[in-house]
């Protein structure tokens, strides 16, 4: 596939998009109709579809009966611990290897010319991202990761949070699960732009920036801290009424849908004529300049709405440069 028909490639090698970042259709000012249908496939297809299939998969097989669940044991935790890390190394394994170490499409559409494995680094245990990373994600996140998962489906089983049947409630648990990326957003900016609160920033969450060109291995690659408040977001359903399955689909977007992120190309080639879209471009910007996009894709434009959206364009990178020199202002003068 020709790249350079999407974007441009500077000196570097480093490749940009020529279309802006754009926040969901509905948001946009004056409203499209047409838009906002072009959008919806798009907003189910691939990645919450692949979401939710996930989900229904781990319910139907994987997940133990009720009666198991309502005591906490080893058994059925590292049952969960077993598959969880199966899947993520099956799913972000097979991106790592053919776009990374097989390099099956070069740098065709990838944002920074460098691949991760080039660029030892002392910042890294073992000097290494790809290992930093990967011990990162099987030490600490997905154990993290199954911790919530294990509080969860305990909850529902002792029947401390109430569980909707699908047959009394359809139409209102159908709602639900198309909100489930907006609950995703609106969680991971609370507690991204927390975690970027100078102290925290640097006892919790520099771990995850150390990764300045990220990999899919950097997805899961957090501080225990910060992997346990980025997997909580579907104790929200203990919270509201809800059920099992939709829990494990909020779960699910933010586990396995932490790679879109961190994909470190625009598109990934699938064959000569099709490729897949891989939602990373905002979430690479937060990683190449740290104080824009803590959100994700604009689905709920907080960053919008607090000034730190950064849409990749010439004007999005001066509106930012205006912002650190405001914030640069503010701090001389306090100190004065
Ligand atoms: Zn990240
Ligand atoms: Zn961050």
């Amino acid at each position: 596939m020709d790249d350079t028909q999407s974007g441009t490639r500077n000196k570097r090698g480093d490749w940009t998009p020529s279309a802006t970042l754009e926040v969901a259709p509905f948001w946009q000012k004056p409203r499209h109709l047409r838009q906002i249908l072009a959008w919806i496939p798009e907003y189910l297809w691939p990645w919450n579809a692949f979401h939710m299939s996930t989900a229904l998969l781990y319910w139907f097989f994987v997940i133990p009966d009720v009666a198991t669940m309502q005591t906490l044991s080893w058994g059925w935790a590292l049952w969960l611990y077993a598959v969880n890390a199966a899947a993520i190394f099956v799913m972000y394994g097979s991106i790592e290897l053919f776009w990374y170490v097989k390099r099956k499409q070069g740098n065709r559409f990838k944002y920074n010319a460098k691949f991760p494995g080039e660029q030892p680094s002392d910042v890294f245990w073992f000097k290494s991202q790809n290992i930093d990373n990967f011990l990162r994600t099987f030490g600490f996140s997905i154990p993290l990761w199954t911790l919530v998962q294990v509080g969860m489906l305990y909850a529902f089983a002792n029947g401390y949070a109430p569980w909707l049947a699908w047959a009394d409630h359809p139409i209102y648990l159908a709602v639900l699960v198309l909100l489930c990326p907006a609950i995703q957003e609106i969680h991971f900016f609370c507690i991204h732009r927390l975690i970027h609160v100078p102290i925290f920033y640097k006892w919790i969450h520099s771990v995850h920036h150390n990764s300045v060109n990220p990999s899919p291995w950097s997805s899961l690659s957090m501080h225990p801290v910060e992997g346990l408040l980025y997997h909580a977001v579907c104790l929200w359903h203990l919270v509201i009424p809800s059920n099992p399955v939709i829990a494990l689909f909020q779960l699910h977007i933010a586990g396995f849908g932490a790679v879109n992120g961190h994909i470190g190309f625009d598109k990934l080639e699938i064959t000569e004529k099709t490729a897949l879209d891989g939602h990373a471009y905002a979430h690479y910007l937060h990683h190449k300049y740290f104080e824009v996009n803590y959100g994700g894709d604009g689905l709920i434009p907080l960053d919008k709405w607090f000034g730190s959206w950064h849409d990749g364009s010439k004007s999005g990178d001066a509106q930012m440069q205006a912002r650190f020199e405001a914030k640069k202002a503010r701090l001389n003068a306090k100190r004065a």
